[in-house]
């Protein structure tokens, strides 16, 4: 069970959230460890610890298969766990809920086990020009496989996506849709209803890349009408190597897995397997279930805390970061969309995003310098890397203020 810091009608208590996180106190090359990468990965509060070591503890053991008591344990945490990820993005059915190790993984998944049966030579695949390489380079492969065409939409000068182009890329060829719901190298977050509505009146299936979305926003995939949507644990508060793809039963129904393996199977002999119903049939092999268990704990957290709260508390600091960090001489904001969730990308005049990093890193500070894994994004803007920092609820406005003296530091060290 979660304790989250504070209830759903409380003031925001920062301090209070921060305590539930002990990796955060403590001192980085002498000073007060300042996290802002939570884009690349999230600290995991007490709950969630406790809950992976408590699993391991008292009711390790392999699901589905037994009939002993802690094999009953551990199926039904298991099982709760699938339950709380469906309620979380609000899906109809738990068996809509397809364990993986993550948000790249789940694309793969769709990418190869919905796709490839799907396409023809001369099809189109269409994604944004915003995507992590996690939602561009499995399709490229299929492409490549099945002779099946890749478009681009587009992104403008404020880093939102042209939606005035997308008429003209969706037609009778296009089979997919795969974008992003937040963009993690510029933080815009898409119209996704809007363009959701679209592609499914032209019978696109579409897919979702929620890595950026689930921590800062309620997701609800019935309103968003998607087909699938994938989010990554690790970004949610929870641990690494568990995710989750939500895809809608009639669609996983007619998809292909495409590990074989235990677990996934009805009936095996030599001549012919035939496979579990979904979502079984796509997860081979003893699943990650101390994982579910903590990513489980980690939605709780969330939920109790209340994401339209964290949200809220996340854009007062990036609204905060947005105005100093556009003070300081020299830099420039990559990403300027009217609507963001809590990303502030940015260039020094003259001073490489590693040197960034680097010195940002000797006063406590942790930001992400590099091309994010969206190249593209990097080229549109004429760049070879930014400086990232993006934000999570145990932020605080005195941790911007040391982001912003901290690029002071940078540009009196580099002598900009
Ligand atoms: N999509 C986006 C927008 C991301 O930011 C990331 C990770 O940074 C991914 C996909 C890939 O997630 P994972 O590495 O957890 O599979």
């Amino acid at each position: 069970m979660s304790h989250p810091a504070s209830a759903p009608d409380d003031p925001y208590d920062v301090e209070r959230v921060r305590r539930d996180f002990p990796i955060l106190h403590q001192q980085v090359n002498g000073h007060p460890l300042v996290y802002l990468d939570n884009g690349a990965t999230s600290q995991k509060p007490r709950c969630v610890i406790d809950a992976i070591s408590d699993y391991y503890l008292r009711d390790n053991s392999n699901v589905h298969r037994g009939v002993h008591t802690l094999a009953a344990r551990a199926t039904e945490a298991f099982e709760s766990a699938r339950t709380r990820a469906q309620e979380f993005l609000r899906a109809q059915d738990s068996k809509e809920i397809v364990f993986v190790r993550g948000t790249s993984e789940a694309i793969n998944l769709v990418a190869r086990g919905y796709a490839v049966p799907q396409l023809k030579a001369g099809d189109e695949v269409l994604i944004t020009e915003m995507e992590h390489h996690s939602n561009i380079v499995p399709w490229q492969m299929i492409c490549q496989e099945t002779g099946a065409l890749l478009r681009v939409l587009p992104i403008d000068e404020q880093g939102e996506l042209s939606l005035d182009q997308l008429d003209d890329l969706m037609h009778a060829k296009t089979r997919v849709l795969a974008l992003t719901h937040v963009s993690n190298a510029l933080g815009t977050v898409n119209p996704l209803a809007q363009i959701i509505r679209k592609a499914r009146d032209k019978g696109i299936v579409t897919i979702v890349d929620g890595a950026q979305a689930a921590p800062h926003m309620r997701i609800d995939v019935q309103k968003l009408g998607c087909d699938f949507y994938a989010f990554s644990g690790h970004k949610v508060y929870g641990p690494t190597g568990i995710g989750v793809l939500y895809g809608r039963m009639p669609l996983l129904r007619e998809m292909q897995p495409y590990q074989g393996g235990g677990e996934m199977i009805r009936k095996v002999s030599f001549d012919e397997t035939t496979y579990a119903d979904p979502p079984y049939k796509f997860e081979a092999g003893t699943p990650n279930i101390a994982g579910a268990v903590g990513l489980a704990a980690a939605l709780d957290y969330v939920d109790e805390l209340g994401l339209e709260r964290i949200a809220r508390h996340e854009l007062t600091l990036l609204k905060y970061a947005t105005a100093a960090v556009e003070k300081v001489a020299g830099i420039r904001i990559i990403g300027r969309a009217r609507e963001k969730a809590g990303i502030l990308t940015f260039i020094i005049d003259g001073v490489h995003a590693h040197d960034v990093g680097t010195i940002m890193d000797h006063q406590g500070i942790a930001i992400r310098a590099g091309h994010h894994c969206a190249m593209p994004v990097m080229k549109k803007f004429g760049v070879a890397a930014t400086t990232r920092a993006s934000f999570g609820l145990y932020n605080t406005h005195q941790e911007v203020d040391a982001l912003v003296s901290g690029l002071h530091e940078v540009r009196e060290i580099m002598g900009t």
